[in-house]
């Protein structure tokens, strides 16, 4: 396999074997046609970057996306704030474009529009764009690639931002995306993207790792990336998406000087052994007794006799449950918020998707709690508390086990 950037050979370094695709919840007449895919990771020593050994064509994934941006009421604050914040920052204005990659329902850019900013999205799944779109949202659905770029810049759009949120890791021909970008970006644009960093990786957030994400962005191997499409990255930002983000800004050469923050960053990265083998090698290992720690806590509740439930289905909890293969033998069902995902099974396990109401019914003895990223939310909210009271204990298991 060769890398997706430099073109050189990569050295796969970790596998979690054949899984399905964790976005595509199940009717239950589909579980037994369930397509399942090779998830390999592989590191490139030429470039850094980390990457997929194969994808899954994306037709076969983002069509049907149930993934709706706006249900996170926490997505939507730090939607507000960013717009607010790049505004300022970009010196954006009435006379400015906003064009946001992957715009799902128009979550991001009704905060820019709400400024007084002019928008437009672009996003492949039209069950999505046509929500975007009734909210006034101007969308095109299609996949954003550089033949789609060259297209607009003929209509003279062109951006002063081109804003992505968690796309970066998504598209398997990054190189031609990239491309894309610099051919809609006005000559003093930005581009700005907002990707899970690389570090959350080695700190055993493994489960970040799923079929639709292509690449594990370090920002040595971006800053590399980035120049193979005649981008340079001015400045890196820390933001608390997906339990530690990363925010870049990229322009084309020389017009912003570089900001300290890429110097610190990559200065950073190489001490702590992003550029090695080794150090994805290790990583690997640490995520295999990760999952027999948890699978032994989860057997000793059991032979107690006593109930576990998880709680929320986010794409990475489906990853955790098919790699450590927890299913039906620890987990009497799945609850979620997200009604689109209600009433549907699981990827992989094939656990029934209920409502919240359902652990009052039930009174589990125990939640395992998926998404990791927003427990702090999860631990205190309201509709969890008379359970807790009659005792109900939680779970986590991302990135150490505990239990509160
Ligand atoms: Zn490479």
């Amino acid at each position: 396999m060769n890398c997706r950037n430099c073109k050189k050979s990569i050295t796969e370094f970790f596998s979690l074997g054949q899984m399905p695709s964790v976005n595509t919840f199940l009717k239950q007449e589909e579980i037994a046609t369930e397509k399942k895919y090779d998830l390999s990771v592989g590191f490139c020593p030429h470039c850094f970057l980390v990457q997929l050994i194969n994808n899954i064509p994306p037709e076969d994934i983002f069509t049907h996306y149930v993934y709706f941006s706006s249900v996170s009421q926490y997505f939507l604050e730090h939607c507000k704030k960013t717009a607010k914040y790049l505004t300022e920052k970009l010196h954006l204005n009435k006379e400015s474009l906003v064009l946001e990659i992957a715009s799902n329902d128009g979550a991001q850019l009704q905060y820019f529009q709400e400024l007084g900013i002019p928008v437009l999205g672009v996003d492949p799944a039209q069950n999505i764009t046509r929500i975007a779109e009734a909210k006034g949202i101007k969308t095109i659905t299609a996949f954003f690639n550089h033949h789609l770029a060259k297209q607009l810049r003929e209509k003279n759009i062109r951006a002063d931002l081109v804003f992505g949120s968690n796309v970066l890791a998504h598209v398997p021909e990054i190189v031609d995306f990239l491309h894309g970008v610099k051919q809609v970006l006005k000559p003093k644009g930005t581009a700005v993207f907002e990707f899970p960093y690389m570090k959350g990786l080695l700190e055993n957030k493994f489960d970040t790792i799923y079929h639709e994400h292509v690449f594990y962005y370090s920002l040595i191997a971006l800053v590399n990336l980035f120049k193979t499409a005649g981008l340079e990255i001015y400045d890196v930002e820390m933001t608390p998406m997906q339990g530690g983000s990363l925010m870049i800004y990229a322009s084309c050469p020389g017009v912003f000087p570089i900001h300290n923050h890429v110097k610190d960053l990559v200065a950073e990265e190489i001490k702590s052994g992003f550029n090695l083998l080794g150090t994805y090698q290790k990583m690997g290992q640490n995520v295999l007794a990760l999952k027999y720690s948890l699978v032994d806590v989860l057997k000793s509740i059991k032979r107690e006799g006593k109930k576990i439930v998880a709680y929320s289905a986010p794409a990475k909890g489906n990853t955790l449950l098919n790699y450590f293969n927890i299913n039906k033998n620890y987990l009497d069902f799945i609850v979620d918020k997200s009604k689109a995902k209600q009433g549907l099974y699981t990827p992989g396990t094939h656990l029934l998707v209920e409502p919240v109401e359902k652990i009052y019914e039930t009174r589990p003895d125990y939640l395992l709690i998926l998404c990791w990223n927003i427990v702090d939310e999860v631990v205190v909210m309201e509709e969890l508390q008379e359970w807790r009271r009659g005792g109900g204990k939680f779970i986590i298991a991302v990135p150490s086990i505990k239990i509160l």
